[in-house]
C-alpha cells in the first residue's frame, strides 16, 4: 500500500543516532541543545525551541505555559486533529468553536470575532495542510480581549508567510515530529515562541516542574542538592537519541519542502481541471511546506473514491473528523451544525499521497485513477 505520508530516513540521520548511542547521553544532552537551538534558527526565532515528546505534549504544555484553566476560554478550529483542543479541555478551558475559511480551511478572523469575549484566552489556530494561518488577522481580533494566538503548526514547519517563517508568525507556536510530519523524531514536537518567560514557563513544565535555578528556589537553605516543585509539571522530555535524529533531518527540511511543492503543483495541474473536484488553494504571500495534499470531492463521493483508491493500494487519508463530533466532545453538548464551512470541508476532503520520497510515477499512477474514477 502506497501510504499518506512517511518519513524519510536516510544513512545520514541513522549516523547522527548511532553516535548518541555510542556517547554518553541518552536522555536531555547536548543533543537536545543542538536541536532546540536549531529549530529556533529555521523558526526565525532569537530563543531555542522547548523541545517535547510529541505534538500534542507541545499543545498541553504551550496552554499550561500560557496558564490557560478553569474559567478560560480558548476558541479554536473543528478541522484539526483532535489534540489542538483536547489538550485545552484536559486543563479545564472551555472550548468554543469557530469556523474556517472555505479556501484554507484555516481559522476565519471573522467567525473568531464574533465568538470573542472576556474569558477567551487563547485563539488556537491550525495550519491546515501546511498552509500558514492568517496571524496578523486572527492576532487583532484577539488582541481586543486581551487574548494571544496559539498556532499548532504540526504541518506547517518549514513554510513561510509573507517571508516570515512559520513560527514567526504566532504568540506561541507548536510543532509536531510524527513521522508523516515535515521532519520526524519518530515520536516529538517543540514549542517556539519570542516570549522568554512563556518559554521558560513551558521548560519547567516539561521537566516535572522542577526548579534548580539557585536564585528562582524558595528553600535553598535545604542544601546544594536542593530541588523542589513550584507548580505542577510531567515529563515531556524528548531523548537526546531522538533529538539528533531531528537536528539531522532539519537540515534536509528545505529539500523536502521543495518536493513536496513539486508533488504539490504536479496533482494540481492534472486534476485541477476535473469538474467533481476542488484542489487547495494557495493564498498570495503563502510559502507552505505543504504536509497535506488536501483533495476535495464536490460530487458526494468522497466515500467511493476513498474506497476505489484503497482498493487499488493508494493510502488515502481523511484529514478530519470535525473536532466537536468526537463522542467526547459529543457528551458535553456540542451539536452537528456548528460551523457548517468547516463540515462541508471535512466532508469532502480526501488527502492523497504526498511525502519527499514519493516518485513521480506513483504520484501519476495516483492522478490516473483518481481521473478515471471521474471519466476524465
Ligand atoms: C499530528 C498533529 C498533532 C499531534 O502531534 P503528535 O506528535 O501526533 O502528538 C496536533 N495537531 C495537529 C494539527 C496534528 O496534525
Amino acid at each position: 500500500m502506497l501510504p499518506y505520508g512517511r518519513q524519510w530516513v536516510d544513512e545520514s540521520d541513522i549516523d547522527a543516532v548511532a553516535a548518541v548511542l555510542r556517547g554518553d547521553w541518552l536522555t536531555t544532552g547536548p543533543a537536545v541543545d543542538t536541536f532546540e537551538a536549531a529549530l529556533a534558527e529555521v523558526t526565525g526565532s532569537t530563543l531555542p525551541a522547548v523541545s517535547v515528546t510529541s505534538g500534542t505534549a507541545a499543545l498541553h504544555v504551550a496552554y499550561a505555559a500560557l496558564g490557560v484553566g478553569p474559567g478560560d476560554t480558548v476558541v479554536t478550529t473543528p478541522l484539526t486533529f483532535v489534540a489542538t483542543a483536547s489538550t485545552a479541555s484536559i486543563l479545564g478551558a472551555t472550548l468554543v468553536f469557530a469556523d474556517v475559511s472555505e479556501d484554507t480551511g484555516n481559522l476565519d478572523p471573522d467567525a473568531v470575532d464574533a465568538v470573542l469575549d472576556e474569558k477567551v484566552r487563547v485563539v488556537a489556530g491550525v495550519d491546515f495542510g501546511g498552509h500558514p494561518i492568517d496571524a496578523p488577522a486572527l492576532r487583532a481580533v484577539a488582541g481586543t480581549v486581551g487574548a494571544v494566538v496559539l498556532e499548532d503548526a504540526a504541518h506547517a514547519l518549514g513554510g513561510r508567510m509573507d517571508g516570515i517563517p512559520v513560527g514567526s508568525l504566532s504568540d506561541v507556536t507548536t510543532l509536531s515530529f510524527f513521522p508523516t510530519k515535515n521532519i520526524t523524531t519518530a515520536e516529538g514536537g517543540a514549542v517556539v515562541s519570542a516570549d522568554a518567560e512563556l518559554l521558560a514557563r513551558a521548560r519547567t513544565f516539561r521537566t516535572i516542574g522542577l526548579v534548580r535555578d539557585p536564585d528562582q528556589l524558595r528553600h535553598p537553605e535545604l542544601g546544594p542538592w536542593h530541588q523542589e516543585v513550584q507548580a505542577f509539571g510531567l515529563n515531556y522530555r524528548l531523548p537526546d537519541v531522538l533529538a539528533a535524529l531531528g537536528a539531522s533531518q532539519l537540515r534536509r527540511l528545505d529539500a523536502f519542502r521543495v518536493r513536496r511543492q513539486e508533488l504539490h503543483d504536479r496533482y494540481t495541474a492534472a486534476l485541477a481541471e476535473v469538474p467533481e473536484l476542488r484542489t487547495p488553494t494557495r493564498r498570495p504571500g503563502a510559502e507552505p511546506c505543504w504536509h497535506l495534499y488536501p483533495l476535495r470531492v464536490l460530487d458526494g463521493r468522497r466515500r467511493e473514491l476513498f474506497e476505489h483508491l484503497r482498493e487499488h493500494e493508494v493510502g488515502v487519508q481523511v484529514n478530519y473528523l470535525p473536532v466537536y463530533w468526537h463522542p467526547v466532545y459529543a457528551d458535553l453538548g456540542y451539536r452537528r451544525g456548528l460551523c457548517p464551512v468547516a463540515e462541508e470541508y471535512a466532508a469532502q476532503e480526501l488527502s492523497l499521497p504526498l511525502f519527499p520520497a514519493l516518485a513521480d510515477a506513483d504520484a501519476d499512477r495516483v492522478i490516473d485513477l483518481v481521473r478515471s474514477f471521474f471519466g476524465a
